[in-house]
């Protein structure tokens, strides 16, 4: 089931009687999400990934705008006529019914035509119980169970009804770091098997990469970029976007381009054509950064980190935005640990240049 957002609006009253105005929680956002997509819909809390939720499935109306599943404008559709499955973090089971009772809830409100027998249900909740693996589970009752397996049981219940549309809110933040990336590889098997067309929000910029087909960046209500997660991060539109995708984060310096040389302090860093000169916000990846010794940027050495595969080369330099410069080199070529400075050279296709007012992204030709 194709979805489709048209100039979709949510604004709340200020919540704060002194304070004029009013919250635009989603802001005119436009999207066709192809049918049987994971979407990953990603922003920082507050910036309107639960709003834009909750306009789908109907539990809040828009301001303004449309939502359509397929050709069906559902803008005005009750909740329970859209055909959605819901699971939210804090997986909202009901503690007095068991595993089974719990799945099978919302098959027994089917009403008239959809009414269902005793055993086609059965058949339903089995299926949907099998399709999370706990079909060993179905006995008991939610407080017997782990943080994980009570998170599979919202999800079956989500699925029993085989929605249209399966919409995820922050599923994993109350699992610990393991089960949460089990149960994301899990979440990304059945969305296969599936093909149930799904919206998965989340804060976390890593579980989105590597959950989602495409991913959608907010901020503060405004969608500021929607592309695949490695289109998305190898050619961000903006500095928060550039910021808000990438472990360990971008490393950003104060910058200027100057006859055709892009400057980090003195320092002229890379040939730049097409821009013209100004002050600019420079964004280096961690893996954009080449040790070498006559490498044009020299940066204090504070110490290494070692990862493994990898070594992270912890550094400062004034011109820095982040308090350190973080950058991943190959661990069999590790820089001399109690050198003062290291020198860098840096790869163009990691770097890219922001206005320095707007934030917006400055395309630029190599020289
Ligand atoms: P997220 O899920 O991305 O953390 P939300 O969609 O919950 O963000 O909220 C987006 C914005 O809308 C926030 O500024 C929030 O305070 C505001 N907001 C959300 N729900 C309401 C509400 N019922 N009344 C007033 N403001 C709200
Ligand atoms: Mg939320």
């Amino acid at each position: 089931m194709k979805i489709v957002f048209q100039n979709l609006t949510k604004k709340f009253p200020a919540r704060n009687k002194k304070a004029r105005g009013e919250v635009v929680a989603v802001n005119d956002f436009n999207f066709e999400i192809p049918d049987g997509a994971l979407v990953g819909l990603l922003g920082p809390s507050g910036c309107g990934k639960s709003t834009t939720l909750n306009l789908i499935c109907g539990l809040q109306k828009p301001t303004g705008g449309k939502i359509f599943f397929g050709e069906d404008d559902v803008t005005n559709l009750p909740p329970e006529n859209r055909g959605v499955g819901l699971v939210f973090q804090n997986y909202a089971l009901y503690p007095h019914l068991t595993v089974e009772e719990n799945i099978r809830f919302p098959l027994e409100n089917l009403k008239g035509a959809d009414k269902l027998s005793k055993e086609k249900m059965k058949e339903k909740v089995y299926a949907a119980a099998r399709m999370v693996q706990i079909e060993e589970l179905m006995e008991r009752k939610p407080n017997e169970l782990s943080g994980g397996q009570q998170q599979r049981v919202a999800i079956a219940r989500a699925l029993v009804k085989t929605p249209r549309v399966l919409l995820l809110d922050e599923p994993l933040s109350n699992l610990d770091a393991r089960l949460r990336l089990q149960t994301r590889e899990e979440i990304k098997r059945i969305q296969r098997e599936t093909k149930i067309t799904t919206i998965f929000v989340t804060h976390d910029q890593d579980e989105a990469m590597s959950i989602s087909d495409i991913i959608v960046v907010m901020k503060a209500g405004v969608v500021q970029q929607i592309g695949r997660p490695q289109a998305v991060y190898d050619d961000p539109v903006n500095l928060f976007v550039a910021r808000f995708l990438g472990t360990p984060p971008i490393n950003v310096f104060d910058g200027e381009v100057r006859g055709r040389r892009l400057y980090i302090g003195g320092e002229a860093v890379l040939d730049v054509c097409a821009v013209p000169d100004q002050p600019v916000f420079v964004g280096i990846r961690p893996e954009g950064f080449i040790l070498q010794e006559d490498g044009p940027l020299h940066c204090h050495l504070s110490h290494l980190e070692v990862m493994g595969r990898d070594v992270s080369v912890v550094s400062t330099h004034e011109n820095s935005q982040n308090v350190v410069i973080r950058s991943i080199i190959d661990a069999e070529n590790p820089p001399e640990e109690h050198a003062k400075t290291v020198a860098f050279a840096i790869k163009p296709r990691k770097v890219f240049l922001f206005h320095k007012e707007t934030e917006e992204r400055i395309r630029f030709e190599l020289g």
